[in-house]
C-alpha cells in the first residue's frame, strides 16, 4: 500500500525511536522532565516567542489557546473552512464557550479589510471579539500558504483594537519552506502559534503552543484542567526534538513529490486539480467520472493507493517522508488505472 491518506501516517525513524530510548526523564508535572523543557525552550527559540508548552495533539494547543485568550461569550474571528471551525468537533463552543464568525477567504487567506469590518465595536448588544485565527497551510484550502504579508495586515488590524492573533500553524513548517523563508516571518505577525510535530515532521506525538511568558503560564493551567498534565513525556518529546532540529528542511522533498503528482495528473483525462499544490497536499476532483469522492477512493485501494475524500467529490493526496517518488510513480500508475476503468464505465453508461 502506498498511503497518501495523510502526512500523519508517518512512523517514527529510528533516530527517534532510539532518542526516545535514551531520554533523560522525570515528572513533568513537577517540572522535573529535562527532554520537554528542552523541546520547550527549543520551540520557543525557533518560533520567535518568549515560551512554549507541549500538548499531545494540535487540537489541544488549538483548543488551550483559545480557553487562554478568551472568556465565554467571545466571539472569535476565523476563516471559513479553519481546522478549528470545520474539523475540531465544535471544541471551542462546547469547551470555551465562545462563539464563532467565519470569514471565507480565498485559497486560506482571509482579506484585511474583511476582518477589521467584523471586529465588534462597543455596543451592549453584541459580543465582544476575543480572538482572530489563522491557519497556515490552510489544509482545506489544499496546503496553501497564507503570506506573511497578509499575516502581517490581519496582525496590524488586530492589534490596533487590542485583539490577540493565534495561529493554526500544523503545517508551518511546509509554509516557511515553501516560501523560502523562516517560521519566524510569519510568527512575528501572531500572538500565540501551534505547531504539529506529528504531521510532516514525522514525530509519533505531539504539538507544541508558544507565546509570551504569561500567556504560556495560564495555557499550562488549561492543559492540567483538561487532563494534559503528562509525568515522563520526555519518552514523546525526545522525538519531537529530532522532528524540530533534523526534519523540517527535508519537508521541501515533499512538496517535490507533490508538484511531481500534481503534474502527472493533470494529463489524466477527467481528472482536474483544484488547490495550487503550495505544500504537500493534491486535492482533484472526481466529478467528471459520475462517481463519488467515496468510491474513487475505494477503487484506488484496490489499486493499492490510500488517500482520504475531500468533500463529496473531491479527494485528497498528501505526500510524506515515508512515501518516495518511486512510490509516487507508481501511485500515478495506479491512478490511470482507476480513471481509466471509471471512465470506461461511464462511456458506456452514456451510450
Ligand atoms: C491536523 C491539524 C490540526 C490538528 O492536529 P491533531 O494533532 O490531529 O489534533 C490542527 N490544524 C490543522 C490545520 C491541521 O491540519
Amino acid at each position: 500500500m502506498i498511503d497518501l491518506r495523510s502526512d500523519t501516517v508517518t512512523k517514527p525513524t529510528e533516530e527517534m525511536r532510539r532518542a526516545s530510548y535514551e531520554a533523560e526523564v522525570g515528572d513533568d508535572v513537577y517540572g522535573e522532565d529535562p527532554t520537554v523543557r528542552k523541546l520547550e525552550e527549543k520551540a520557543a527559540e525557533i518560533l520567535g516567542k518568549e515560551a512554549a508548552l507541549f500538548v499531545t495533539s494540535g487540537t489541544q494547543g488549538n483548543q488551550i489557546a483559545v480557553l487562554t485568550h478568551c472568556r465565554p461569550g467571545n466571539e472569535i474571528l476565523l476563516e471559513s473552512e479553519s481546522h478549528i471551525f470545520y474539523y475540531e468537533s465544535g471544541a471551542v463552543a462546547a469547551l470555551a464557550g465562545v462563539q464563532t464568525r467565519t470569514i471565507k477567504g480565498i485559497n486560506g487567506r482571509m482579506n484585511p479589510d474583511e476582518v477589521l469590518a467584523a471586529i465588534r465595536g462597543e455596543d451592549q448588544h453584541f459580543p465582544e471579539t476575543g480572538l482572530i485565527c489563522i491557519e497556515n497551510t490552510h489544509n482545506r484550502a489544499g496546503g496553501a500558504v497564507v503570506p506573511v504579508s497578509n499575516m502581517q495586515k490581519i496582525f496590524e488590524h488586530a492589534s490596533s483594537h487590542s485583539i490577540p492573533v493565534h495561529v493554526d500553524g500544523a503545517r508551518l513548517f511546509n509554509a516557511a519552506v515553501s516560501a523560502n523563508c523562516s517560521v519566524k516571518d510569519f510568527t512575528q505577525y501572531c500572538d500565540t502559534v501551534q505547531i504539529c510535530l506529528s504531521k510532516g515532521l514525522g514525530a509519533p506525538v505531539g504539538s507544541l503552543l508558544a507565546g509570551s511568558e504569561d500567556f504560556i503560564k495560564k495555557a499550562r493551567k488549561w492543559r492540567k484542567r483538561l487532563g494534559g498534565g503528562l509525568r515522563q513525556v520526555g519518552i514523546i518529546a525526545a522525538p519531537g526534538l529530532v522532528s524540530l532540529t533534523k526534519m523540517t528542511e527535508r519537508l521541501s522533498e515533499d512538496h517535490e513529490n507533490a508538484a511531481y503528482l500534481a503534474h502527472a495528473l493533470k494529463d489524466i483525462k477527467g481528472l482536474s486539480i483544484v488547490n495550487s499544490v503550495d505544500t504537500n497536499i493534491v486535492v482533484v476532483e472526481v466529478a467528471n467520472f459520475g462517481c463519488t469522492a467515496d468510491q474513487f477512493v475505494s477503487a484506488l485501494k484496490e489499486e493499492g493507493v490510500l488517500a482520504v475524500t475531500f468533500g463529496p467529490t473531491l479527494v485528497r493526496f498528501t505526500t510524506h517522508y515515508d512515501v518516495t517518488k518511486e512510490n509516487i510513480k507508481k501511485a500515478i500508475d495506479s491512478i490511470e488505472v482507476v480513471a481509466r476503468k471509471l471512465g470506461n464505465e461511464q462511456g458506456k453508461e452514456n451510450k
